[in-house]
């Protein structure tokens, strides 16, 4: 029997990086999967729904709460509801404070932190009513330390670990856990975008960008990749995470033993 048979996993923003890579890891223990996310989903969806589970799909914009309630009605109404709620969709805007826009403040916010607390809302009472529940969220080694020109983005992490720790300690006399993940680098999108913007700014090339990028914060001087990130929210969601309760868990090749 596979651990999450019969279960239904959400990850938001799973069309692409850590969130299909979180899906597919759930999926092959037996979840079956609502996906969401910008893009064109249906890749994804092949490669979930080619592990034998089944998958939907939703495209609500996590930057606002009417498309987060429509995502939550949608899965309990389509997949009978959200066993393992995987809130990951994030966005990223690299400036000082004094140049960064109010506007990606706001959007980095919403998706970033926010977002999380209405899915949050709408996912915990079928969580109790059933007194089995988990909810992870993606944080951030960001969620623990600060790096320059990223005020946005550390400020959101580090309200998304606070958020976890609070609806951990609600949670604590029920079967519904939540932890964060706090990923270092990870070759993602996301990080591609940094790779490239790095190299543009110095005339290296984007190999030379990728080794510098490492080398500054992550000791390992490897990538994280989504498969392990995966395994580890597998972890979470097994009989021996069951008193894992608020953990804000580094995954990030030493940048936090720093
Ligand atoms: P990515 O850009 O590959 O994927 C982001 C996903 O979120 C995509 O599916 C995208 O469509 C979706 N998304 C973006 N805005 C959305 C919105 N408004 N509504 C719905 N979906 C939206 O990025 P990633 O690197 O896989 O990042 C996933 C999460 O992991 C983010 O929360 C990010 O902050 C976090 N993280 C990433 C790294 C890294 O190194 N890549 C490190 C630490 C934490």
């Amino acid at each position: 029997m596979q651990l999450l048979a019969g279960k239904t996993a959400l990850v938001t923003g799973s069309t692409s990086g850590i969130g299909l890579g979180i899906a597919t890891e759930l999926a092959r223990a037996g979840a079956h999967i609502v996906l969401n996310g910008f893009g064109d989903a249906e890749p994804a969806r092949q490669q979930i729904a080619a592990l034998g589970v089944q998958v939907w799909y939703h495209p609500a914009d996590m930057s606002k709460p009417d498309d987060i309630a429509e995502l939550m009605a949608y899965a309990a109404r389509e997949a009978g509801g959200v066993d393992v709620l995987v809130n990951n969709a994030g966005i990223q805007h690299v400036a000082p404070i004094e140049d960064f826009p109010a506007e990606r403040w706001d959007a980095i916010l919403a998706i970033n932190l926010s977002s999380s607390f209405h899915t949050m809302h709408h996912a915990i009472p079928a969580m109790k009513a059933r007194n089995w529940g988990r909810i992870i969220n993606l944080a951030s080694v960001h969620g623990l330390v600060g790096s320059a020109n990223k005020s946005a983005y550390v400020a959101a992490k580090h309200g998304l670990v606070g958020l976890t720790k609070v609806a951990a300690l609600e949670l604590a006399q029920t079967g519904v856990t939540c932890n964060a993940i706090c990923p270092g680098w990870v070759r993602t999108p996301l990080v591609e975008k940094q790779i490239a913007a790095r190299a543009q700014a110095s005339g290296q090339s984007l190999a030379q960008a990728q080794i510098d990028l490492l080398s500054e914060k992550q000791p390992s001087q490897q990538f994280v990749t989504p498969e392990q990130l995966g395994q580890l929210a597998v972890f979470l969601c097994s009989p021996a995470a069951d008193q894992i309760r608020g953990a804000a868990w580094n995954m990030d090749g030493g940048w936090v033993a720093q």
